[in-house]
């Protein structure tokens, strides 16, 4: 359970219930990539909206390696992709982005006055003048549980995210998984459940070591219990998921009465609604050029991992490059009549204003 959160300044919106959200720029995805390109616009003057499928900001640093160092930032010897994260929110404050988090951007249409409609799954919409796609790998989605029928209780009594931890409280449950999420809830559930059944198929955990030492603690203390094995089946008890059919490595089945069965089996990418815009695509990627990173769809420009162009690489400081030059390339549909010259933050007293930061005098 990994999260960063925005701060005062990076406001979460609310759901308009309203018109769509007029805006300059919406930037599809709150990775690194779509962090930094907030500041690379926002240097321009050009306001934006990020969305995200996920609950928190940070993309593949934080909900794929939080805690493990990166060494090839510039200027940063090391640092880990929370805390990279972090400093990205940090830097991007000054501009006011609002997040709007935990819902995918199914919808990208142009209008007929050649600006943008944008809506997400949970309904918010947008008309901007540019989209950014920094959607990495794509939408990450919960690994499922491959057991025939059993998707039949998702949201009843088959869950692979906890919205609203309470409504577990005082319940039998199963939680299967062997990383942080697994572990992290199974550790949570304990003495607010009325069982926890953790499950996972070898005794080994991807999770940190510290909460699997607390976890077989728990376990002596016969305040939870440990069974390795994977999920094989459940029993239907009219309509309702009544056990769990648990099979261990040495082929012994055994039936594990439940409330709820809540799965962590990590995250994994997919393109999804992004290959239905009409955009030039290779081995799902967009393709880009390389002056402004924009798509075939003129406004539309992708940076990050999405992309592809000769000699691609999938690197954070290439993404970072990439926004910069996207962000000049946006101003010619958002302020056609200006032109824009490059300006360094170190001496421009614009750029000062911007930041909100005092100009240093120069001798
Ligand atoms: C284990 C590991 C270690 C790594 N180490 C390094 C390293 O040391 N140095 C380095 O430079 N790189 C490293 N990388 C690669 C680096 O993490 C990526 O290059 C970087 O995260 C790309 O950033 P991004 O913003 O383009 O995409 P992502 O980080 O993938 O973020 C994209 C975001 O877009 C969201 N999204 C996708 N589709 C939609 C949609 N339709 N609607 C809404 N949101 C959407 C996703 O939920 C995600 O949050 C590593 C990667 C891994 C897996």
């Amino acid at each position: 359970m990994n999260s960063t959160s925005t701060t005062e300044n990076q406001r979460l919106a609310t759901p308009v219930e309203a018109g769509p959200i007029e805006t300059d720029a919406v930037i599809v995805g709150a990775g690194p990539v779509g962090l930094f390109q907030v500041f690379e616009l926002g240097l321009l003057e050009i306001k934006a909206h990020v969305v995200d499928s996920l609950s928190a900001v940070g993309g593949q640093c934080i909900e794929l390696y939080p805690d493990k160092p990166i060494y090839d930032i510039p200027a940063v010897p090391v640092c880990t992709g929370k805390e990279l994260t972090e400093s990205l929110l940090k830097q991007i404050e000054p501009f006011g982005a609002e997040f709007h988090l935990g819902q995918e951007v199914s919808v990208v249409q142009r209008q007929p006055d050649g600006r943008f409609y944008v809506e997400t799954i949970k309904g918010t919409r947008f008309l901007t003048k540019v989209v950014i796609i920094a959607a990495g790998v794509g939408s990450f989605q919960p690994r499922t549980l491959k057991v025939p029928g059993i998707e039949q209780f998702l949201g009843a009594q088959l869950f692979y995210r906890v919205k609203d931890p309470t409504q577990f409280h005082g319940k039998n449950l199963v939680i299967a998984g062997g990383g942080d999420s697994a572990l992290d809830w199974a550790l949570d559930f304990v003495g607010k459940a009325e069982s926890v059944v953790l499950v996972h198929r070898r005794d080994g955990f991807r999770a940190a070591p510290a909460s699997v030492a607390r976890m077989k603690e728990l376990c002596e203390k016969m305040q939870m219990q440990f069974l390795v094995g994977q999920i094989s089946g459940f029993e239907d008890s009219g309509g309702q998921m009544s056990d769990v059919r648990v099979t261990s490595l040495d082929g012994l089945t055994r039936r594990v009465p439940l409330d709820a069965l809540l799965v962590f089996f990590g995250l994994s990418p997919k393109l999804g609604p992004i290959a239905e815009w009409g955009l030039d695509l290779e081995r799902k990627q967009i393709v880009v050029d390389t002056e402004k990173f924009e798509t075939n769809e003129p406004g539309i420009f992708a940076v990050g991992d999405i992309n592809l162009y000769p000699g691609k690489k999938k690197l954070i400081l290439s993404g970072f490059h990439e926004a910069a030059l996207a962000a000049f390339g946006a101003t010619r549909y958002i302020f056609p009549e200006r032109k824009v010259h490059l300006q360094y933050t170190t001496t421009s007293p614009k750029l000062h204003k911007i930041l909100g930061v005092e100009s240093p005098v120069f001798d």
